[in-house]
């Protein structure tokens, strides 16, 4: 969790002294391996800006304390551990919100999301056990098989709990980044801020205007390892955006690019020509979860879907040397740049 947190102006408004002045300030620090960096739009006030820094810090500790597979005290951990999960397990409010919203992508994806393929993320060494000496032989992906699946899971609303037969091993870490998002934004407008960009590993989630009264301006960038290049720029003021992409977390073995992803019906990284997904939708979580269930299913069939359901996706496809991109209706008015 994060020990130290910067807080910074970014913009101080030009030709402007009055102390009262909204301003651009960025909190930041570490957060799920990974780093969040927040924008809130407010007048100076060093101690107001303390006080937000610990309170997202906060909010941030009590989800990882909740749905991380990488800490073994986490109530995701303690749920995975038990050797018989067929009678209700309760769990906190946050963690039931979550796996419906799972399972309800699970649905729509037609399994392409599909938080039971913890085992199977493990096995190709993107858990926290680290990489795997071999790929992964086909009897044993065959075998984990089927066991999992999201079918297994049963959801109780009142009171919160869960329970799944056969036993299952949960990893909530496509979707809980962007809830991890969605509670800072709560967070936020609880206390009374109204403008601020929320970003943690990429994913974001916006609201309000900046200090002159424009839309926040949010980078897709293009596809590639080594740069930060720019893709496309969207412009938003209330809604969430998520980018799921092959291009950053994967390793190479072979001559072989195993991706983070994993298709939950082969078992195996997905390796088809789909470089990124970028998906906009009202709250973060959904956002999260579908970039990764739209990467599973590659660029005819997530488009279909996309599509049908009306959802604002982006797409940047490989081609021999470069991309192509391709833009859902929906998406095309969020376009700028
Ligand atoms: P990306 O932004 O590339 O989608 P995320 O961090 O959102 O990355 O999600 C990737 C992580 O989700 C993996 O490291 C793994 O833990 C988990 N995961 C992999 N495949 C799936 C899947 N088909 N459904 C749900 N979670 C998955
Ligand atoms: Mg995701």
């Amino acid at each position: 969790m994060a020990s130290t947190v910067m807080v910074l102006a970014l913009a101080a408004l030009a030709g402007c002294s009055f102390q009262d002045r909204e301003k651009v300030w960025e909190i930041a620090g570490p957060v799920f391996g990974t780093a969040y960096h927040i924008k809130v739009v407010l007048p100076d006030d060093p101690q107001r800006l303390e006080n937000l820094s610990s309170g997202i810090e906060k909010t941030l500790e009590q989800v990882d304390a909740s749905m991380s597979t990488w800490r073994e005290d986490s109530e995701l951990s303690s749920f995975n551990r038990q050797d018989d999960q067929s009678d209700w397990v309760p769990v906190s409010r946050n963690l039931y919100r979550v796996l419906e919203r799972s399972l309800e992508i699970s649905e729509m994806t037609g399994g392409a999301f599909d938080i039971t393929v913890g085992p199977l993320v493990n096995l190709w060494g993107f858990g926290p056990d680290g990489r795997p000496q071999d790929t992964p032989p086909d009897e044993k992906l065959e075998e984990v098989l089927t066991r999992t699946g999201y079918q297994n899971l049963s959801l109780r609303e009142n009171p919160p709990a869960v329970k799944a037969e056969p036993v299952q091993y949960l990893d909530l870490s496509a979707i809980a980044k962007g809830f991890g998002v969605d509670q800072v934004a709560e967070y936020l407008e609880n206390e009374g801020v109204s403008a601020y960009l929320v970003e943690i590993g990429g994913e974001i989630r916006v609201n309000g205007r900046k200090p002159d009264d424009t839309a926040w301006r949010l980078a897709v960038e293009q596809p590639t390892a080594e740069g930060r290049q720019v893709n496309r720029i969207v412009a938003l003021h209330k809604a969430a955006m998520a980018t799921s992409g092959d291009y950053r977390n994967y390793y190479e073995s072979q001559g072989q690019r195993y991706s983070h992803t994993i298709d939950p019906v082969t078992g195996k990284p997905i390796t088809h020509s789909l470089a990124s997904v970028s998906v906009i939708t009202d709250d973060c979580m959904t956002a999260d979860a579908l970039a990764t269930a739209f990467n599973v299913m590659g660029f005819e069939r997530a488009n279909a879907l996309a599509v049908k359901e009306n959802l604002a996706v982006y797409f940047i496809v490989r081609r021999g040397d470069g991309f192509e991109t391709h833009a859902t209706p929906a998406f095309l008015s969020y376009i700028v740049d």
